[in-house]
Formats: structure tokens, sequence, C-alpha cells
């Protein structure tokens, strides 16, 4: 099969014939149509994300979408020409807390697609059977690629920050998670307020139902302070820690404030604050599988959108570095059709 190697962190990706893997007991052989390209694809690359033991080939990608080629003994409820999905989760313990729990995104023992085990940046990957995502049959594989980590993500998040029709959101970072996100609450009947640097991207952000779109900028943090209409909750999905005092900002006593972007830098938090407003404050990662249930039965009934750019698996290297670069104006996948 076609696949694109990391052979070294940094380096381009080698556009190579490697063998095709094979379905153990448990597993999925997956034919994919389409690959989505993730940030933390972006962070795999470039070795600031490095897994215990690298998988060989050390394939990215986890926004896999394609059909059933081969089942692996033992499989129940899979059947050849299936339209399958293959997130990041490849598998979890299945006996800590958080899986015992249902919260199996939350897992310490996990392991991913494109980390642990080989990824979907190549013609075939190989999925465990409970973790694979059912997809209706013949949804669009290139729309549906980016809700396996992006779509999934924003849902997550919106579920963490345990939002109910009527309630005000401010989304920080309208890139393709944050797009998702919008369009997810919108449909909830949640008002959204948008905010991001790009007024590009705010303009994404209106076409896909935000009621109000707030530019980034160095008078944010003071027009938000004085907005009177404060947010029930508000979600971070912009890499930076710039927005930390905008959400201080803007959020409502007893708000929710959601992480959702991997931001490795501390930021201020005044413990005096926290006790004054009962603010609670969390972090979200991908989503459970019923959660993926849930976002794929949305994005089923009416397509959630993105600006999408479909490139061939040559280009992936090229668009890792557009990503870096922060130049992306919505989400890469690879078509494996072309
Ligand atoms: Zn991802
Ligand atoms: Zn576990």
């Amino acid at each position: 099969m076609r696949a694109a190697v990391l052979a070294g962190y940094g380096q381009p990706l080698e556009v190579k014939a490697v063998a095709t893997p094979v379905a153990g007991p448990g597993q999925l052989l997956v034919r994919l149509a389409a690959c989505g390209i993730c940030h933390s694809d972006v962070h795999i690359w470039k070795g600031e994300v490095q897994p215990p033991h690298a998988p060989s080939p050390f394939i990215l990608g986890h926004e896999g979408v394609g059909t059933v080629e081969a089942v692996g003994d033992g499989v129940e409820g899979w059947d050849l020409g299936d339209m399958a999905g293959v997130p990041w989760l490849h598998d979890t313990c299945m006996h800590c807390d958080e899986c015992l729990d249902g919260q199996e995104s939350f897992c310490q023992h996990q392991r991913a697609h494109g980390l642990n085990v080989p990824g979907g940046f190549a013609e075939y990957v190989v999925a465990d059977a409970h973790f694979a995502v059912r997809l209706p049959d013949g949804i669009d594989p290139v729309t549906t690629a980016p809700v396996m980590c992006a779509g999934v993500t924003a849902y997550g998040a919106i579920r963490r920050a345990d939002l109910k029709a009527g309630e005000r959101l401010a989304v920080f970072g309208c890139g393709g998670l944050g797009l998702y996100a919008v369009q997810i609450a919108a449909r909830m009947g949640v008002e959204v307020v948008a905010i991001d640097r790009d007024p590009a991207k705010l303009d994404h952000a209106r076409r896909y139902g935000a009621r109000e779109a707030e530019r980034a900028d160095a008078g944010l943090v003071e027009r938000l302070a004085g907005h009177s209409d404060k947010v029930h909750a508000a979600i971070n999905f912009a890499p930076t820690t710039a927005t930390w005092d905008a959400m201080i900002a803007c959020i409502r006593p007893r708000g929710r404030i959601v992480a959702a972007a991997l931001v490795a830098e501390p930021v201020p938090l005044s413990q005096e604050w926290l006790t004054g407003t009962g603010v609670t404050i969390t972090g979200t990662s991908v989503g459970t599988r019923k959660e993926m249930a849930e976002v794929v039965a949305l994005h089923a009934s009416r397509p959630l959108l993105n600006p999408i750019e479909v490139i061939g698996l040559e280009r992936a290297s090229e668009a890792l570095e557009q990503l870096e670069g922060g130049h992306a104006q919505g989400r890469y996948v690879i078509s494996f059709s072309r």
C-alpha cells in the first residue's frame, strides 16, 4: 500500500510502498477513502509529542474514513464493505475508573492512531472493532473525515461545558474545531459569541450560526469586561495563553471554562477570584465513543461544515507545514481516490 511515513521528526514524510497491514483478532482492516490532517499530527510530526514505542511503520493520521476490507477473528457486528471511521482512540484499557465510567477518552493507558499504532496517512489502516466508528452507508468521506477528531472534540467540549438551550457560549478560536463548535452549539439553541483574530474566520462563524463575533485585538478584554451579557461557558480552541484574560473577562459567576487546545504554558489564576465566582475550570480531550455516535448522527442528519482543502497523499507534508505556520484557512483532507 502507499503510505506517508514519518522517517524523522520534523522531516518531510516519505511517500512510499509499505506492507499492507493485516487485521488480527478483534480488529478490522479499513481501506481508507479519506483522512483528515489535524493539528495534533503537527505536534507528533515535530516530535513535541513522542510515543514511548514508535509504531512501525510510523504513519500519522487519526481522521480516517473508509470501508471494511477484512474482519479479524472474533469480530461481531461488522461486515465487509461497511463504512467505518478510524478516530484518535485505537483502544483504551477498558478497566480503569475512566473506562468503567464511560469516560474512556480520559483513560491514561489509551493508544492512539498515528501515535502509538499506525494511522491513516495510508491506503489501509487497522482499527480495533470496538473503537472503529460506525458510519451510515453513502456518507461523504471527505466532509466526514474531520468529524472523526475535530468534530468529536468540539462536541465533547460542548458536553463538558454542560450547555442548555438559551445559554450563551464564547468560542475562542474559530479554526476547524471552533467552527464545528459554533454549529453544534447553535443547533442546540445556544447563543454563540465567536472570537478570533482573523476576520475571515469570524465571517465563517457568523455564517455557521454565531450570534455575535468579536475580533481578538488589543481592546478585546476591555470590551468583554464591559459587556452587560456575560457568557455561561467559554471554550478555548486557540493554541495560546493569550485568550485566558478574555475568558475571565466574559464568564459569569458559576460559569464553566473548558480548555480544549493543547497549551503547555501556565496561565495566571487567582484563587480569590475562583472562590468569589464559583467558576468551574475543566479540560477535554477528543470524546467518548458515545459522544462520537452522537456527533456522527448530527452530521448525518445535516452535514457539519468546515472549509476543506482536498489534497493527495504526496501533499501531506506540505499541509503539515501550512498548519504549523498557521496559514491553513480550514481543514486539509487527504483523498485516496486521486
Ligand atoms: Zn486530532
Ligand atoms: Zn482505561
